[in-house]
Parts: structure tokens; C-alpha cells; sequence
């Protein structure tokens, strides 16, 4: 590899990677302009999302940035996801520092890249910088839905089923085990799979919708107070990812799973668990096993909460 010498040729150097791509949809210019140019079509609405991810808060340097690269997509399309949206386009600034090797810069882009190619996302442009002290990228993804068919978290009614994919706490466990020790729960802590395919399928079908980022009880918790609603646990166990433990999968974070809800006499959706119902009662009320629950999960500004950092 060539090595840039300026933010010119970094630039030239993306806009090379990202024209592999042969995702156009809807993107009359891209890269190397003063904005980009992207043309919706008729009854679409357009969903919007942005997401910081921060060295040691969110990973460490020692991850493989082709990783962290996934990463930082990976998080703005779980949002795209839990809209029921297909994403279009993202922008993507880079705060690298003085020792960020020029193979670290081009890792990232190779792994963010891969991600986009694979979910019809199109790098459209950002902005390069060099910060100080610790690498930052923020994202922002733009998605589309058909007009007004967008998952909100707002709709679920009484008597709803509550549902989530895959299996929780894997990433948790993967932050807690390590790199060498945490084997495929390690992979979920640090490449997590949007659920695109899963939100596109429940639009029209889902009363609400959330993605996992923070926690599930934190996040339950979201979706039920902005429902107007409480939100009882079924009976029975939770989908927990295998070693973790049930706080793991309660309140561990960055499963990247879909929580939604569906009307009563819904079927369970393939690879999805029912594990509560929402129910009349104290907006955002959670409760398990007939006792309430406290939401628990990630907070930047709460104090003991456990980072990558
Ligand atoms: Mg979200």
C-alpha cells in the first residue's frame, strides 16, 4: 500500500475504496464534493441516525480496526434496523491521532467498507481530522421506509407480546471473558450483526420497535414509556447467549438485537423469543417474577458503569 501523505490523498484513497462499491442507489454524487447528492424516490420517508464511537469507551486499540471499522457502521444500521429501514448512505468522520499508523486509518476503512458493501450502504462522504489523544468516529446513516411505515417505539398496546432476537449477553461476555478467553461472545462484543433483514420483515407487523444497545430492562424501559405503557416479563426463561449470565442478558448491552412488540395473537417471528407482555400500568413500569425491576444497563453519564475502556 501507498501510504497518504495528506488529508488530500486519504481521501483520494477512500474514494478509491469506497467506488468498489456497486451500490448506487438513489446517490447522484458521492465522495470528493462539497456535500453529497442523494435523490430519494416518491413515497419514501427517509430515517436518519448518528452514533460516536469513542477509543477506550467504546473499544481499545488493540482491537483489529477492521473491527472497529464494522463497528462504527454496525451501530448506526442497528438503528436503521429497529426503524423496520433499509439504509441508503452514511457519512462517516474520522479524528485519528499523531501515532495512528496510516494501516490502522486504511483497516478501518476496509472493515467499515466491507459492512456497507454487504448492507447496500454507501459511504458518501465525512470529514478526516487529527485529534489528540483518542480516536473518535462518528457516523451518521441515513435510511428509507415507505411513507409512514417506519417502527417507532411508541405504538405497542396492552396485552402486545414483547419479543427479541438472538440470544443476550453475548457481548457482555465477551467484554468481561477478553480477546483470548471469549471466543464467539468476544466476536459479538466487537462485531455485532444488525438485524436489517429481521426489521424490514416486521414492518406492517410490529405495534414498536427498539434495538439493543444499552441493555434490555434499560431498553424495555425505553420502548414502554414512550408507549405510554408497563411492561411485565412472561415466565420462563430468558434467550441467553451460552456462558453468559441472566444480569448479562438483562442489563449487559451491545447485543444489537431487535425488541419489539405484536399484537396478541401473534406468532413468535423465526429466531425470535416472546419474553413478556406489555400491560396497562406506570409508563415504563417493569416488572418480573411479580416484583418491579430497576432499568439497568449503560450510561455515560452514571457513574460505575463498565466500558471497553
Ligand atoms: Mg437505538
Amino acid at each position: 500500500m501507498e501510504v497518504p501523505r495528506s488529508e488530500l490523498q486519504w481521501i483520494d484513497r477512500i474514494q478509491a475504496l469506497a467506488a468498489r462499491s456497486p451500490v448506487r442507489r438513489g446517490m447522484v454524487l458521492g465522495v470528493g464534493d462539497d456535500c453529497a447528492i442523494f435523490r430519494p424516490r416518491a413515497g419514501e420517508d427517509l430515517v436518519f441516525t448518528t452514533d460516536l464511537l469513542i477509543e477506550d469507551i467504546h473499544f481499545r486499540r488493540t482491537y483489529a480496526p477492521a473491527d472497529v471499522g464494522h463497528r462504527a457502521l454496525a451501530r448506526g444500521l442497528s438503528d436503521i434496523a429497529a426503524m423496520g429501514a433499509a439504509p441508503r448512505f452514511c457519512l462517516l468522520s474520522l479524528a485519528t491521532t499523531a501515532n495512528t499508523a496510516p494501516r490502522w486509518i486504511d483497516n478501518f476503512f476496509r472493515g467499515l467498507l466491507r459492512l456497507a458493501d454487504r448492507t447496500s450502504t454507501v459511504l458518501a462522504g465525512g470529514d478526516l481530522a487529527r485529534g489528540h489523544t483518542a480516536i473518535t468516529a462518528d457516523i451518521v446513516v441515513c435510511g428509507a421506509v415507505a411513507r409512514g411505515s417506519a417502527l417507532r417505539r411508541d405504538g405497542a398496546g396492552a396485552g402486545d407480546g414483547i419479543y427479541v432476537s438472538g440470544l443476550l449477553g453475548g457481548a457482555a461476555l465477551g467484554l468481561e471473558k477478553g480477546p483470548r478467553k471469549g471466543g464467539r461472545a468476544w466476536r459479538r462484543h466487537v462485531v455485532p450483526e444488525p438485524r436489517l433483514a429481521l426489521g424490514r420483515s416486521l414492518r406492517g407487523r410490529a405495534t414498536a420497535c427498539i434495538d439493543l444497545s444499552d441493555g434490555l430492562t434499560l431498553d424495555l424501559h425505553r420502548l414502554a414509556l414512550a408507549s405510554g405503557l408497563a411492561a411485565e416479563f412472561d415466565a420462563g426463561a430468558l434467550p441467553v447467549f451460552p456462558g453468559a449470565s441472566e444480569a448479562q442478558a438483562l442489563s449487559g448491552g451491545e447485543d444489537y438485537e431487535l425488541l419489539f412488540t405484536l399484537p396478541p395473537e401473534a406468532r413468535s417471528p423465526r429466531g425470535t423469543t416472546r419474553i413478556g407482555t406489555m400491560r396497562r400500568g406506570i409508563a415504563g413500569r417493569i416488572t418480573r417474577n411479580g416484583r418491579a425491576i430497576t432499568p439497568a444497563g449503560y450510561d455515560h453519564f452514571s457513574a460505575g458503569t463498565k466500558s471497553a475502556g
